[in-house]
């Protein structure tokens, strides 16, 4: 806790200081580009990774990443997606999974987790389609690999939760919205973006350039140039 303590003192002295204008601004109102949901794992840090301000993203947070479907629960989820797409008008939406999931390792081992932690036992139900695909279409994925698999899974199918929200539908209907699958590799730092025309992970493309809270500067740094213009 004290080091949180000087950080708020530094935060307050140096960073706060020297960005004024911009916390005046945002007090008057947010217009974030982006609903980003990833997971609550210290390791990943939004702003930093896509090095975006604050303002600029709007952030859905919990273990493994996971948008129960449409009235699944009551849960904080569905509202902050209907707030994001309706209220904000957020064209892009991100789900951010991760290498090293400590939800997606639970998942392979449900049965263990239901004594133990049966609070995110229940949480993962909200992932039983990735849970189920894994088991019977990747029998012959041990150890890391099978784990890499489930992420990257996790991630189309909370995409195909997201499709249930009828906000979400109407917005697609539309043309307005974009969703969008990602897994950060916490080693290597890279980002790799599902496109559904390869049916695979690749270094993200350009439909992100047209967006304005990111530039190309910012691209290029982000995805280390493996970022392709086309
Ligand atoms: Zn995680």
């Amino acid at each position: 806790m004290k080091q949180l303590i000087q950080g708020l003192h530094e935060f307050q002295t140096n960073y706060f200081t020297t960005h004024r204008e911009l916390f005046e601004l945002l007090s008057q109102g947010q217009h974030p580009r982006v609903l980003f949901i990833t997971c609550s794992d210290s390791r990943i840090d939004p702003n930093l990774i896509t090095q975006t301000k604050p303002g600029e993203m709007f952030i859905i947070r919990n273990a493994g990443n996971i948008i129960p479907p449409y009235g699944a629960t009551n849960g904080g989820e569905g509202a902050a997606v209907e707030y994001a797409i309706h209220a904000l008008g957020i064209e892009d939406v991100i789900v951010c999974g991760h290498s090293h999931c400590g939800a997606m390792k639970g998942l392979l081992k449900l049965s263990k987790l239901e004594e133990d932690m049966p609070m995110v036992y229940e949480w993962l139900k909200h992932a039983e389609a990735t849970r189920r695909i894994i088991k019977e279409h990747y029998q012959s994925y041990e150890g890391e690999d099978l784990l890499n698999v489930s992420i990257q899974e996790n991630v189309l199918n909370q995409l195909e939760n997201l499709r249930t929200y009828p906000v979400i539908q109407s917005r697609l209907k539309a043309g307005k919205l974009q969703l969008h699958a990602w897994v950060y590799e916490i080693e290597s730092g890279e980002v790799m973006e599902y496109n559904p025309v390869q049916g695979q992970f690749i270094p993200p493309r350009t439909q992100f350039a047209r967006a304005t809270w990111i530039t190309p500067e910012q691209q290029e740094r982000i995805f280390k140039g493996s970022y392709n213009a086309h």
